[in-house]
């Protein structure tokens, strides 16, 4: 390749990364450079908190509140395809932009932000750990302290990660939605001391 056109590729390549030039969730082609269609951006709605149940999110009729032992929980929009395809890394800053600004609408108070851990093969093998991405930037936004209080002994079990002893803090759980193990990581945070777990996610599929 001549030099000029390898310039030429790399550019292409560098505004390719700045300014996709496909919708990063449904793949669409796009005229302008943004990072996601119309159509896709229309559903990027905040839910409201005050339409939802103040402890499960769900409706505000009489309904069963199931939260996974949290003593809350809410997310950001309601579940469809295109909120699942925003998983993208690339789009993990709009994202945790979106929990930000939910947090703040919901008014909760946070000592610390936590995450479920993987399990250390897991990791290994996808080095990329949304759930992380999102406690680092809320942490740094909001200058809560960031701290991992589990570790991850196999797939579904965990152990303390440190000697810590909780005295009613209250832990903010962020992840893109609610896990199987949430229950099981929760019952090993009790066992350090009382503690309140507050889980806030993106969606709730
Ligand atoms: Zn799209
Ligand atoms: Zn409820």
């Amino acid at each position: 390749m001549a030099s000029g056109m390898i310039r030429s590729f790399l550019y292409k390549n560098l505004l390719d990364l700045i300014f996709p030039s496909h919708c990063l969730a449904c793949e669409e082609a796009l005229s302008i450079p943004v990072a996601l269609c119309k159509e896709c951006l229309s559903h990027m709605t905040l839910l409201e908190p005050s339409f939802h149940c103040l402890r499960c999110f769900g409706p505000k009729t009489p309904h069963e509140c199931k939260r996974k032992g949290l003593a809350r929980q809410a997310f950001c929009f309601d579940h469809s395809p295109i909120i699942e395809a925003l998983k993208a890394p690339e789009l993990s800053k709009t994202l945790a932009s979106y929990l930000l600004v939910q947090l703040e609408q919901l008014g909760w108070a946070v000592d610390f932000i936590t995450t479920i851990p993987e399990h250390p093969l897991r990791q290994f093998a996808s080095p990329f750990v949304q759930d992380k991405f999102f406690a680092d930037h809320l942490a740094k936004e909001l200058f809560i302290p960031r701290r991992d209080f589990l570790r991850a002994v196999s797939d579904e079990e965990f152990a303390p990660y440190s000697s810590y002893e909780f005295t009613g803090e209250h832990l903010l759980l962020l992840s893109f939605r609610p896990s199987n193990k949430t229950r099981r990581a929760i019952q090993v945070l009790q066992n350090q001391g009382p503690c309140k777990v507050l889980g806030l996610y993106i969606t709730s599929g």
